[in-house]
């Protein structure tokens, strides 16, 4: 096992890795910018560094700075939760060739999975559903493409390759529109990612976003921990998550499954990672995989009981996965709301100081955050504050407990999205299950 592991990252997830390395015994080193100072885990960690100015390109995106960090202090191994460089071949290259790990999957294999084409083709072959499209990048030639859109059906959307963050994407209705867009759409994308490369794909009209869980060794093993259902999205920000997916029938359930299994046996995985579908008229289609831990990873630790982060890191150590696919036991229901430091009605940023913080608690009731009393939310970064999660045997039960702790939770000083939480929890449509993608946005009015 690792000694020491360097956290590369910020916020509650720095915090939460904290944690797990502090249960298994490896020693820890925080590193922040200048205004991080003050940080819960940087308080909290054995050792820590200042890799540079507020800035993120200068500090949390900063290569040359992290490897130093992990000179000076002894660390062996680096982990990248969310974000920043999590998805970043090059960072992960970077650290192997300076002698060190990366908690995550080998470069190459972020790289397969970082370009939507690559990716698409590596799950195909392994079996995982995907959307019907124009399998690979639209040739030039304009004819071939109206002939793959006539085949697909409209509407079809658009792709970049490179694309990522809801970006580089464009939908089209008609035939006569194709050719155009496409070629914005390639500009676009050249512009943006360094990477015209586009793809086509049938646009589902009213889908769900639900994702597979995975965990795998890199040695041909691997096991999925069930789905969770992150539908309620604003901007492709999730805003609110459960598991596991509700109302999926149990074969259709099972098939997607196995198939995120497979594929991580046959482009050898290793690490955590998620396979995100998009669901309707009970059929799963692949969209990405993200080749990282996830902030909504806390409802699939409520429901099947594994700590994510402690296997995350056994694995990338070299250990072989300890937990096999029948000791996974999907039990009971959790949600998860993002908490964050915006003003509820215009989603603008409200960073500054938190007076006054109280965490609700109670049987089945988990926080995720790193604020505290007196802690000011710094406005360069992202503005989640904190994940309140909720458990219970059911469904139903886990959703009374979230409205009983959302109206327990204290944040004073700043505007929050608590409001909007309160209203969401309240929703009949979201309390029977299912709704689309596009319910939060409606609901909102936008
Ligand atoms: P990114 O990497 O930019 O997040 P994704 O491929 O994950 O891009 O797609 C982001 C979002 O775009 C999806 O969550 C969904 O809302 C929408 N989307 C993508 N592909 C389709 C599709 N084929 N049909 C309908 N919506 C889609």
């Amino acid at each position: 096992m690792f000694d020491k592991i360097l956290i590369a990252n910020r916020g509650e997830i720095a915090l939460r890795i904290l944690r797990a390395c502090k249960e298994m015994g490896i020693a820890t080193v925080a590193v922040h910018s200048l205004v991080d100072r003050n940080l819960k885990h940087v308080r909290l960690a054995d050792e820590s560094v200042c890799i540079g100015p507020n800035p993120s390109p200068q500090s949390y995106l900063n290569i040359p700075a992290l490897i130093s960090a992990m000179e000076i202090t002894d660390a062996v191994a680096v982990h990248p939760g969310y974000g920043f460089l999590a998805e970043n071949a090059d960072f992960a290259e970077q650290v192997q060739k300076s002698g060190f790990t990366f908690i995550g999957p080998d470069p190459d294999v972020i790289r397969l999975m970082g370009d939507k084409v690559s990716a698409i083709a590596a799950m195909k072959k392994a079996g995982v559903p995907t959307v019907p499209g124009s399998d690979g990048p639209l040739p030039e030639n304009s004819e071939r493409c109206l002939e793959i859109g006539e085949k697909i059906g409209y509407p079809v959307i658009i792709k970049a390759a490179a694309g990522g963050g809801g970006r580089g994407m464009r939908v089209v209705e008609r035939a006569e529109d194709l050719i155009n867009a496409i070629a914005v759409t390639k500009s676009e994308a050249q512009a943006a990612f360094g990477d015209g490369t586009v793809y086509l794909e049938k646009f589902l009209q009213n889908p769900r976003h639900v994702e597979v869980q995975v965990m795998s060794d890199g040695q041909g093993n691997a096991i999925h921990l069930g789905d969770r259902d992150c539908s309620l999205q604003r901007r492709h920000q999730k805003v609110l998550e459960e598991a596991p997916a509700p109302g999926i029938p149990d074969a259709v359930r099972e098939q997607v499954h196995e198939s995120c299994v497979q594929a991580c046996i046959d482009i050898g995985y290793r690490g955590a990672g998620t396979f995100e579908f998009l669901y309707e008229n009970e059929r799963f289609y692949f969209i990405e995989m993200n080749t990282r831990i996830q902030v909504e990873h806390p409802v699939t630790e409520m429901v099947t009981g594994v700590d994510l982060i402690k296997e995350q890191i056994r694995v990338c150590a070299g250990e072989k996965l300890s937990l096999k696919q029948e000791d996974i036991v999907v039990r009971g229901h959790a949600f998860e709301c993002r908490i964050n430091a915006e003003d509820p009605q215009t989603f603008f940023p409200s960073p500054g100081k938190v007076n006054n913080f109280h965490m609700p608690g109670g049987l089945g009731v988990r926080v995720d955050s790193h604020l505290y009393s007196g802690y000011t939310v710094p406005p360069n970064y992202d503005s989640m504050i904190a994940k309140l999660i909720t458990y219970a045997e059911d469904r139903e039960t886990a959703l009374a407990r979230m409205r009983v702790a959302l109206s327990e939770l204290v944040i004073d000083g700043i505007k929050t999205n608590i409001p909007l939480q309160e209203d969401l929890v309240r929703d009949e449509a979201f309390a029977k299950g299912g709704v689309n993608i596009h319910y939060l946005e409606k609901k909102l009015g936008l």
